[in-house]
């Protein structure tokens, strides 16, 4: 039985996803081998790169001088390669701290960066919103500007797009990418770890501007030199080739169900209907203010925290699992990634409402 799985990543995945590759798993395309066991310089896997690189262009529109990189190392890696790839020893870099994910990224760079400079940060406020921008103090001179869209742990998202003017803006969309339509013209850099909207952990997603390519350090480990692997087709060395052909076959989903604009509307329906219920009640809480809540994840507390375990265990019980926040905050938190099917946000509904009615 399947259950749903409300987990903010590995994060569940189609099941027609998992249904195709169970079907062909044994013998891929008639290979008499799954697609596991051939070779990634091999005809037909650089066809299943080309394939998924194309189909992601085309969901996200994206600009003929972007390059498209699937790389190793998880956004975490990112947190390095950009500043990198992208500055200087001396540069000074921008980034705006909305959140653990962006004090993570904030943390790598302090390590290449001589002048990282935090714009705005919401830590004080306990990461619960997005400081307006008309507050951030940039420095114009920066390499790039530096931001968390979606932050997986608070469950806050930007409500915009930062104007970066004339600095490359680079963003973190881990937890978001894939989940609405997006105008990728207006980054210089987006990245984005597969294991939530895009397929099993393992690869990180990197879109990047041609013209912000070519100018790594000398000791940037090859495998994270955007040009380089441009070059080699992300395939300097063996990539994940698994973990690539599921990406595939997601990206493929996301066409036959009718793209972004669909799933960005199903993932706003799906969000509003767990917010309502969260504030229609005096038993459950979300400290986000409306304008800035995340349509991925849902972070909620039970007004009586005593209750947790027994809400957590309750919930398995239902086939509603992985409900528990973060490490870093406790409480709840349910993420309702594009494979989530408002079947499953129904049944969570349905839940809370007489878990609080049998406790509240
Ligand atoms: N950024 C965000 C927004 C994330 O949610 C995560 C993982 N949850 C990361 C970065 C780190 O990703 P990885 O573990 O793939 O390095």
């Amino acid at each position: 039985m399947r259950v749903f799985n409300f987990a903010a990543g590995p994060a569940t995945l189609p099941l027609e996803v998992l249904q195709q590759a169970q079907a062909e798993l044994p013998d891929w395309r008639g290979s008499g081998m799954s697609v596991m066991e051939i070779s990634h310089r091999s005809k037909a896997f650089i066809g299943v790169a080309e394939e998924a690189e194309a189909d992601l262009r085309e969901l996200l529109g994206v600009p003929a001088d972007y390059r498209v990189l699937f790389l190793q190392g998880g956004a975490t890696g990112q947190f390095a390669g950009i500043p990198l790839n992208l500055a200087s020893a001396a540069s000074t870099v921008d980034y705006v701290n909305t959140g653990n994910w962006s004090k993570k990224a904030i943390g790598e760079a302090k390590q290449f960066c001589a002048k990282v400079n935090v714009v705005a940060d919401a830590a004080a406020r306990k990461y619960c919103d997005v400081p307006p921008e008309s507050t951030w103090q940039r420095d114009p001179t920066a390499a790039y500007l530096h931001y968390t869209p979606n932050e997986t742990i608070g469950g806050v998202e930007f409500p915009f797009i930062p104007d970066a003017g004339n600095v490359p803006l680079v963003a973190d969309f881990s937890s978001s990418i894939l989940s609405r339509p997006l105008d990728v013209s207006k980054f210089g850099l987006i990245y984005a770890g597969a294991q939530k909207n895009i397929g099993p952990a393992g690869i990180c997603l990197v879109i990047v501007r041609d013209y912000l390519t070519g100018h790594a350090r000398p000791f940037t480990p090859s495998i994270w030199d955007y040009k380089q692997m441009g070059a080699d087709g992300s395939m300097s060395n063996t990539p994940p080739t698994f973990g690539w052909y599921i990406a595939g076959l997601v990206f493929k989903w996301l066409k036959a169900t009718g793209g972004l604009a669909a799933m960005g509307e199903r993932n706003r329906a799906k969000a509003a209907k767990l917010y309502a219920a969260i504030d229609n009640s005096h038993f459950y809480s979300n400290p986000v203010p409306t304008a800035c809540r995340s349509r991925m994840n849902v972070p909620f507390t039970l007004v009586r925290p005593e209750l947790d375990k027994t809400f957590l265990s309750e919930a398995k019980a239902a086939g509603l699992t992985n409900l528990e926040g973060h490490r870093s905050v406790g409480g709840m938190r349910a993420s309702l990634y594009n494979a989530m099917p408002s079947e499953g946000v129904d049944a969570l509904v349905g839940f809370m409402q007489e878990f609080k009615q049998k406790h509240g």
